[in-house]
């Protein structure tokens, strides 16, 4: 490819976080009165600074460990997966809680990040490190976000959360204490964030966490003949 790759900058991760859409999406995926999944995903061109936030999508349950229910459709309206990559993937938990789903090999949040970038590298020729944002509000008014995004080099999700396991942090845990938890991993860079009144709280030192989230993509297809 000849073109210039458009490297992510935490600049450019703020000013998605800040963008109206974003907002509004991130609204609706805390809405309590919602039982149901609901997610969007956030479509990166490769070549450019452009994004497009998608819409979003209502689950027919309350699982909470899926993926976005049409997040793939919606890249393939945008063009065949060579020019752009899901730089954020977010859903809700009708729960409230934003800790992300730890099911076994066959599935979980966490899993889903790692097969999103593995699918990516394998498939798409393209190295990225796509962001999951995990969203819960207990009272309708504030509305928590945690964005996790796994290091560049760790294996997958699995072996290293089975030392995990024991931990029971799946419920009721602070968003602040499972960023810490999954940071103390290594494997992982997580951010929580709050969205209180309608209003993105970016607390301070916030463009130093996300320096941890940028990344060039890099194509990884073969060059041997
Ligand atoms: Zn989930």
């Amino acid at each position: 490819m000849g073109k210039d790759i458009y490297s992510i900058t935490a600049k450019h991760l703020v000013r998605i976080l800040s963008d109206p859409k974003f907002k509004r999406n991130v609204q609706e995926l805390g809405d309590l009165e919602c039982p149901n999944e609901k997610s969007f995903a956030i479509l990166q061109m490769i070549n450019s600074s452009e994004y497009i936030v998608g819409d979003v999508e209502e689950g027919s349950d309350d699982c909470s460990h899926g993926e976005g229910p049409s997040a793939f459709d919606f890249g393939l309206e945008y063009g065949d997966g060579q020019d752009s990559y899901f730089l954020f993937a977010l859903h809700s938990h009708p729960t409230g809680n934003v800790t992300p789903s730890i099911i076994d090999e066959s599935g979980g949040d966490l899993l889903a990040l790692s097969n999103m970038r593995e699918n990516y590298a394998m498939y798409g020729g393209l190295a990225v490190r796509p962001i999951e944002g995990v969203v819960g509000s207990v009272d309708g008014k504030t509305i928590h976000i945690l964005l996790i995004q796994e290091k560049t080099k760790t294996p997958l999700a699995v072996p290293f959360l089975r030392d995990y396991e024991d931990l029971d942090w799946r419920y009721d845990a602070k968003p602040e204490e499972i960023a810490r938890i999954l940071e103390e991993t290594k494997g992982y860079n997580a951010i929580p964030i709050t969205m209180h009144n309608k209003r993105l709280l970016f607390s301070d030192g916030l463009i130093d966490k996300l320096k941890k989230f940028e990344f060039s993509p890099t194509l990884t297809t073969p060059t041997e003949e």
